[in-house]
């Protein structure tokens, strides 16, 4: 798959703005003073901050705070003149889009919540034609990297250039420590299949706390990501919205002034030397992992023919539970991770039963014929 986005460099659209690019502002605009006592302390600290504040809120129940509206347009457009900050708010249909353009905000972005449907996008899509704004795209709740590139598609094919990503995280049914899943692997998939599309972090909506943020925030930029998204407030506990993951400016100040910003290569010989080396060294291990892997496999395969030949199930539940229980056990000793070591062999004990499979059957799964899966439709 090729994803050929027709980009504009983001530094050719942010020109004073030096990495990381920064968005903060309360998650909601709630009233003209809190936005622009808000706009000013941070101003402050980051006088180049792009100032975000959400006008129409995607709420998850009717009756909860649904956002100011329209009027809090115009509070933006006193932030802009007061602090000079450039300003950003989430629009999720024609009609926002419309509204925004009218008050000069500088940068569109679309929400988790409006990615997900292609309607949605495609109307916004639309609404932008004509015009040259730049438009952030959030990922959409659910794990669909087709979905997220989808609508980068759908706003690239309406003519705007500067395009950006921001990963705020995915929803996830397992209990973890973030209110949305990071998922990193997905960034690093989109930033693979495009390198030239500028990523941001949200790490707010990844954490749903502030405890998080700066262990979020640095990996973002150690995934070498482009700049964050951080909402913030002056008194977070009163917001109308998101109250528990806001920070105040001045925690935000700190948050930033403690984070390591790396280089994405150096010039150093010594460093690459020692790098170079360092590399020689894991290829020869994955090419170690590889031969293992297969003959592991080739075993798997042998033990399928014995089993169909004996008329015993491919599964063994007590087996697997066993090899699990000692291998997390080994794995600690060795100071892995578990929650790597579970994943490392529920995929491989999965591909075995589908080397297994095919060693009993004569249709293997690699032989079906191969479906779109529904959600990349
Ligand atoms: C937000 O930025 O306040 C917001 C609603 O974000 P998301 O679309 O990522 O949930
Ligand atoms: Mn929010």
């Amino acid at each position: 798959m090729v994803l050929d986005l027709n980009i504009v460099p983001i530094s050719n659209w942010l020109p004073n703005v030096e990495k990381p690019y920064l968005i903060s502002g309360p998650c909601s605009a709630e009233s003209e003073s809190q936005m622009l006592q808000i706009a000013r302390q941070i101003s402050e600290y980051f006088p180049n901050n792009i100032f975000r504040a959400g006008i129409w809120k995607p709420r998850t129940r009717p009756n909860s705070f649904e956002g100011v509206g329209d009027v809090g347009l115009k509070w933006m457009q006193r932030v802009k003149e007061e602090t000079g900050m450039l300003t950003a708010t989430e629009v999720a249909n024609a009609l926002h889009v419309e509204k925004c353009l009218k008050h000069n905000i500088d940068i569109l972005w679309i929400g988790a919540r409006t990615v997900v449907n292609p309607f949605s996008v495609q109307e916004i899509a639309d609404a932008l034609k004509g015009t040259d704004i730049p438009v952030f795209i959030k990922n959409p709740i659910n794990p669909d990297l087709q979905l997220w590139i989808g609508a980068l598609e759908r706003i690239n094919n309406a003519g705007i250039k500067k395009l950006a990503a921001i990963h705020r995280g995915f929803h996830s049914f397992e209990k973890m420590p973030f209110r949305n899943d990071p998922k990193w692997e997905l960034v690093i998939e989109l930033k693979a299949l495009c390198p030239q599309l500028p990523i941001l972090c949200d790490p707010s909506h990844i954490c749903g706390n502030p405890e998080l943020l700066p262990y979020v925030a640095q990996k973002a930029l150690d995934l070498a990501m482009d700049g964050l998204m951080i909402e913030s407030h002056f008194n977070p506990k009163i917001a109308l919205s998101d109250s528990k993951q806001q920070i105040t400016p001045s925690l935000l100040f700190e948050l930033l002034s403690n984070l390591s910003l790396r280089d994405l290569t150096s010039e150093n010989l010594e460093f690459k030397n020692v790098l170079n080396e360092l590399r020689q060294v894991i290829d020869k291990i994955d090419d170690d992992i590889l031969n293992v892997m297969s003959t592991r496999m080739s075993v798997a395969r042998q033990i399928g023919s014995f089993k169909k030949d004996n008329q015993v199930t491919i599964l063994q539940i007590t087996r697997w539970q066993e090899i699990l229980k000692n291998q997390l056990k080994r794995g600690k000793i060795m100071g892995l991770s578990q929650v790597f070591i579970k994943k490392l062999y529920q995929l491989i004990h999965n591909e075995s039963i589908r080397i297994q499979n095919e060693a009993m059957n004569e249709i293997g799964e690699n032989n079906i014929k191969k479906q779109t899966p529904i959600l990349g439709k």
